[in-house]
C-alpha cells in the first residue's frame, strides 16, 4: 500500500473568517498554515493600534450557528460576551425615542466586540495542534499550477516559497488571492465605492448611584439617529465597559465641509442633540480629529447573474464562468469574495456562514485530508474539486442577494424607518 501524506491547507488572512476556516479544515484532519500580514492583534502594541478602529459588530444567529457547528465551545464563550439587541431605537430630531422590535417573538441580534471575537478565534486556532499561524507574513503571488505561493516575511523583508494543496483566500476586501485567481479563472468582479464614508466615536459610560459604570442609553437596542441623507448609530459595548461605539455615516462631500472643529460641533449638535450631550464636546472633537474617515466599498465576485429566472443551460454557463473556486486548489471566503456595506449587519455573519457551508460540503463529499505520496501537482482531487464547485453553485445567489439587501438597507436605516407607512407597518407587526 502506498504511503499517504496529510494534505496542507494554506489559509491567507487571520481575520475571523480565516480563523474559522482554519479550525474547520484542522477538524477535518488537514495540516493548516495561516498567513496573516499584520502582527498578532493579541499583542499589547497591536491592541493600541486597533483601538482607533475598534468596530463592534452585530452578530446574528447566522454567524453564531456557523461557529457553533465548527467549534461549539467557542460559540458558548462568545454568547457570554454579547449584548442582545432586541430592536432598534429611533432618535428623532426632537430627541424623542421610538423602539422598533426586530421580531415579535423576541429574536435578537447581538453586539460583540470585533477585536474580542477575532482574539478568541485566534486563541482557538493557536491551541489547535495541526494549525500553525505566521503573523507578519504577507502573501504576494500564487502559482496555482505548481501549488506554491510567495510569502513576504514582513520583518526580515525576505520572500519565501510555500507549498499547498488547498489555498483558502480569506484576505478581506482587497484580496490578493482574488487578484491572483482572476488571472487563471474566468471570474467576474465588481467594485463600487459608496458616496458615503464613516467615522467612529465613543459614548462613555455614565456613573450610577454608587459610582459604578452604567449605560447612558438602553443597551437592549441598536440606536439610530436617521437624518435621511446621513445617520448616526450606536451599539453597546461588552457589559463591563458600558460604553457605546457610535458611527457617523454621511456623504464624503458633507464630511469634507465640516473640517473645522467649530463647524463640526455646531453641525453635530443641530442634528444629534441628545448624542451630543451624552458624548461631550471633548470626546467628539478628539474622535473627529484623530479617528480615520473610512470609505465604504461593495465588492462582488461572480456577479454577472443576480437572481431571477435563468434557463438551466444559461445558468450552467454562469456557474462555469463565475466561480468562487479554482479546480481542487483554491477558494475565496468572506470579504475576499463579497465585501458588503455594513447596513444589514451581515458581512461577517455571511463570511462565517461561508465556512459552515463549505465545511458541510467537504463532509458530504467525503473529501479526504490525506493523499498518496508522490502525486504530481497537476493531479486533481476529484472529490475536492466537486465539493468546491458545489460550493460556488449553491452559494452564488445567496451572496449576491445579501450584498444587494445590505445596500438597500442603508435607505431603510437613514430614511424609511422615519416614514409614517413604516411606523404603521411596524405597529401592525406588534399586534
Ligand atoms: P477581514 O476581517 O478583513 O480579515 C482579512 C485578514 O486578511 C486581515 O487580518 C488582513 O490583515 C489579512 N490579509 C490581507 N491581505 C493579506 C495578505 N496578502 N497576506 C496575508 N494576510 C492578509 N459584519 C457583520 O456581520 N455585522 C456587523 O454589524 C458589521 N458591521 C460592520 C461595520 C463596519 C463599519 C464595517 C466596515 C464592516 C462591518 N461588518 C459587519 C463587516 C465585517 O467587518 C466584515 O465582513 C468581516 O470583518 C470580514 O471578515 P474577513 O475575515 O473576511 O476579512
Amino acid at each position: 500500500m502506498s504511503e499517504r501524506l496529510t494534505k496542507t491547507a494554506v489559509v491567507v488572512g487571520g481575520g475571523p473568517v480565516g480563523c474559522l476556516a482554519a479550525l474547520s479544515l484542522a477538524r477535518r484532519g488537514w495540516k493548516v498554515d495561516v498567513y496573516e500580514a499584520r502582527p498578532d492583534l493579541r499583542e499589547p502594541a497591536s491592541k493600541k493600534n486597533t483601538q482607533l478602529r475598534s468596530i463592534n459588530l452585530a452578530i446574528s444567529h447566522r454567524g453564531l450557528a456557523a461557529i457553533q457547528v465548527i467549534d461549539p465551545l467557542a460559540a458558548q464563550r462568545f454568547l457570554q460576551t454579547v449584548i442582545p439587541m432586541k430592536g432598534r431605537m429611533i432618535h428623532d430630531a426632537n430627541c424623542s425615542l421610538v423602539s422598533q422590535l426586530y421580531d415579535k417573538d423576541g429574536q435578537c441580534i447581538n453586539s460583540i466586540d470585533r477585536a474580542l471575537l477575532n482574539e478568541s478565534l485566534l486563541d482557538q486556532v493557536s491551541s489547535a495542534p495541526n494549525i500553525r499561524v505566521f503573523f507578519k507574513h504577507k502573501v504576494q503571488l500564487v502559482d496555482f499550477d505548481k501549488k506554491t505561493m510567495t510569502v513576504l516575511d514582513v520583518e526580515s523583508g525576505t520572500p519565501v516559497s510555500v507549498g499547498f494543496d488547498l489555498c483558502v483566500g480569506a484576505d478581506g476586501s482587497y484580496s490578493v488571492i482574488r487578484r491572483q485567481m482572476m488571472k487563471v479563472v474566468r471570474m467576474d468582479f465588481q467594485q463600487e465605492y459608496l458616496r458615503d464614508e464613516y467615522i467612529e466615536f465613543k459614548m462613555p459610560a455614565g456613573r450610577g448611584i454608587a459610582g459604578e459604570p452604567v449605560f447612558l442609553l438602553d443597551p437592549g437596542h441598536l440606536h439610530i439617529w436617521p437624518r435621511h441623507s446621513f445617520m448616526f448609530i450606536a451599539l453597546p459595548n461588552q457589559a463591563r465597559d458600558k460604553s457605546f461605539t457610535c458611527t457617523l455615516f454621511a456623504p464624503a462631500a458633507v464630511l469634507d465641509g465640516l473640517g473645522d472643529r467649530v463647524i463640526f460641533l455646531s453641525w453635530f449638535k443641530t442634528h444629534f442633540r441628545d448624542a451630543f450631550e451624552l458624548i461631550g464636546e471633548d470626546s467628539l472633537v478628539a474622535a473627529w480629529t484623530q479617528n480615520p474617515r473610512s470609505p465604504l466599498i461593495c465588492t462582488k465576485v461572480s456577479c454577472r447573474h443576480s437572481g431571477g429566472y435563468v434557463e438551466m443551460a444559461e445558468r450552467w454557463k454562469y456557474l462555469q464562468s463565475n466561480p468562487y473556486h479554482h479546480l481542487d486548489r483554491a477558494i475565496l471566503l468572506g470579504d475576499a469574495a463579497h465585501s458588503m456595506v455594513p447596513f444589514y449587519g451581515q458581512g461577517l455573519n455571511c463570511g462565517l456562514e461561508d465556512v459552515r457551508v463549505l465545511d458541510t460540503l467537504l463532509g458530504e463529499a467525503q473529501v479526504e485530508a490525506t493523499a498518496p505520496a508522490g502525486l504530481a501537482p497537476g493531479t486533481v482531487d476529484g472529490r475536492l474539486a466537486a465539493a468546491l464547485a458545489r460550493y460556488s453553485e449553491s452559494r452564488h445567489d445567496d451572496l449576491i442577494a445579501i450584498c444587494d439587501l445590505a445596500m438597500a438597507n442603508y435607505l431603510e436605516m437613514r430614511h424609511s424607518v422615519t416614514t409614517p407607512v413604516y411606523i404603521f407597518r411596524k405597529a401592525l407587526d406588534k399586534l
